[in-house]
């Protein structure tokens, strides 16, 4: 096969013109092409009114080696890649250790599928419950306020990324294309098969949660053990001669023991209280940049009729979305995040007395708004006047937890104690003025919100950077900073406030045989590169085992 890549089509062309481009473009007859099938579909959107759809395609000819040739010097026209997953490692067929892999969301449980399709039947626990009970408590909390801390959008099975847009595109480097061995273990398990080759694929809640499932009876019949309501609550450790130590098990919450020399530690974001007990047991943690702001609301229409002029609710083009970026006159960066077209803003806290928002869609991505993070990036700098152990310029690496917890916590008195969110018009928010009622658009976030202003739900500084930040944004899209959108508070779960370190061999680098993985270790951000992060964990846990 070989691929041809910016192969450029109008929006509205057949399948004909498609083939009638291939044969154009490589100087071919009808019959030396046997088929072809789409490697990746973009569109460019530059000039509004004439969005071209742009593709890459795996052509089957028999004059393949002749044309390789013919365009030796044209990067469009290239040998198909290799995308196969190859396996490291096979599980000695009575291997006598188990690894064990906390938390089962996105990194978890590819790096449980790996272990289990190399044989190795890893255990894996997760302190929340089964998708569908999850759903339940998770819904619990946006219809009749009642949250429950071991169950929720951050945790129980599927992870963070289960009540979301499920957008799985990432700008990681993946070589090995380990990405591709994650769409297709996704289309397994009941994703549609378009997310192998559009450019921005994403899932959307209600197939998540059915494929999470479908992903779950996959590593059980390969002899995997996946555990709910199973936190783990501490660890079995023993000291090592060159001073550091070894991992040989942890201890549930319920007392339990469970003995492993391989533990991965695949926690997401929000897991505080075991990031506390980490930090106590000696394992080398590190405080880590992240950002905090607020969810943005637009009509998607507003958004759409911006990006795509004209052509706006073409079926091909779907709701559109945005990245947006301010560099600040402080120095501070403003940026869109977690981009949900056609969307709802979601009720994220997983701590009692605490607000945090996020987003999330369906995959027809029809509800009336669209929303994002508009989000000011912070650093270990800005995290010392809310840590009371570091002391005069000090710096605990668990800073950015108390941060985040004092600002979700401020959030949730803004916004009358009984968890809705505080909440502010943008142009009241541009005027500093309190608002006092809503204009065109109607916000998304349940339980509800509460009208006011949002000056004191961050810091002055990140309140400035915001503000200077949407009149820029709305330089580049018509309608952003229109005065009916409405900002919720607040965001401060963007990506994990701590680094659990690891050396070379993907190991803790004072605590052996434990493996910190994914978006919580701060080796990850997003659903594909946590998954992808499980894959490569699962390769170092396998190539150890058998070395052993
Ligand atoms: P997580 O998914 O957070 O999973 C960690 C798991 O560990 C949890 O299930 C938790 O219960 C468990 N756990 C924690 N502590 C313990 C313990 N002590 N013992 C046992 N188990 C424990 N990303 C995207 O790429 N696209 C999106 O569209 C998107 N939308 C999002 C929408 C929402 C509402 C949220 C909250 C996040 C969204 N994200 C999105 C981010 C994405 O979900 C995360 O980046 C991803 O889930 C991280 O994967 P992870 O496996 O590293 O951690």
């Amino acid at each position: 096969m070989l691929r041809l890549t910016d192969l450029k089509l109008p929006l509205d062309h057949g399948e004909a013109a498609l083939t009638a481009a291939i044969l154009k473009r490589l100087h071919i007859e009808a019959a030396a092409l046997t088929g072809y099938s789409i490697a990746r579909r973009g569109y460019d959107a530059r000039k509004r009114g004439a969005i071209t759809l742009i593709y890459a395609l795996d052509v089957d000819t028999p004059r393949e080696a002749e044309l390789l040739q013919r365009f030796a010097d044209d990067p469009h026209v290239q040998p198909t890649p290799n995308t196969d997953y190859h396996f490291v490692a096979k599980a000695p067929s009575r291997p006598e250790h188990r690894p064990l892999v906390v938390g089962f969301g996105p990194c978890g449980l590819f790096a449980g599928l790996i272990l289990a399709q190399m044989g190795f039947r890893p255990i894996i626990l997760d302190r929340g419950k089964e998708v569908r009970e999850r759903t339940k408590d998770t819904w619990d909390l946006w219809r009749k306020r009642n949250l429950h801390p071991e169950s929720n959008v951050q945790f129980g099975e599927g992870g963070a990324g289960t009540f979301s847009d499920g957008k799985l595109h990432s700008q990681i480097r993946d070589p090995l294309h380990h990405g591709r061995k994650v769409l297709t273990e996704f289309v397994k398990a009941g994703a549609p098969e378009e997310i192998l080759y559009v450019s921005k694929p994403h899932i959307g809640t209600f197939r998540l949660v059915t494929m999470v499932e479908n992903m779950r009876a996959t590593i059980e019949s390969l002899g995997g053990e996946i555990r709910f309501s199973q936190r783990v609550d501490d660890l079995l450790l023993e000291p090592c001669a060159d001073g550091q130590q070894q991992i040989r098990g942890v201890t549930l919450a319920s007392g339990e023991q469970i003995r492993a020399d391989h533990v991965v530690l695949a926690l997401g974001h929000s897991a505080r209280d075991t990031f506390e007990m980490l930090h106590a047991r000696g394992v080398y943690l590190e405080a880590k940049p992240f950002s905090i702001g607020f969810r943005i609301e637009h009509p998607q229409s507003v958004i759409d009729r911006a990006r795509f002029g004209p052509q706006a609710g073409h079926p091909a083009l779907g709701a559109a979305d945005y990245k947006l970026v301010h560099h600040g006159k402080d120095g501070r960066s403003v940026y869109s995040f977690c981009m949900c077209p056609g969307g709802t803003v979601v009720a994220a806290a997983s701590e009692p007395g605490r607000v945090v928002t996020n987003g999330m869609s369906q995959y027809s991505r029809n509800e009336r708004n669209a929303n994002a993070a508009v989000v000011v990036g912070i650093d270990p700098s800005d995290f010392a006047p809310y840590d009371s152990t570091s002391g005069e310029g000090g710096g605990s690496p668990l800073a950015g937890i108390a941060l985040q917890r004092a600002l979700e916590s401020h959030a949730y008195v803004l916004g009358g104690e009984n968890y809705s969110a505080p909440a502010q018009l943008v142009g009241d928010f541009l005027a500093g003025r309190a608002s006092r009622e809503f204009g065109d658009v109607q916000p998304s976030y349940k339980p509800g919100v509460v009208l006011g202003s949002l000056d004191s739900a961050l810091p002055d500084y990140a309140i400035a950077a915001i503000r200077e930040a949407l009149p820029a944004f709305e330089r580049q899209i018509r309608g952003y900073a229109m005065h009916d959108a409405i900002l919720t508070g607040v965001e401060t779960r963007t990506s994990s406030p701590v680094r659990i370190k690891r050396d070379d061999s993907l190991q803790s680098l004072n605590t052996r045989g434990l493996y910190p993985a994914g978006e919580g270790a701060g080796y990850a951000g997003g659903i594909l590169s946590a998954a992808v992060d499980g894959i490569k964990i699962a390769e170092a846990v396998a190539l150890s085992i058998t070395a052993s």
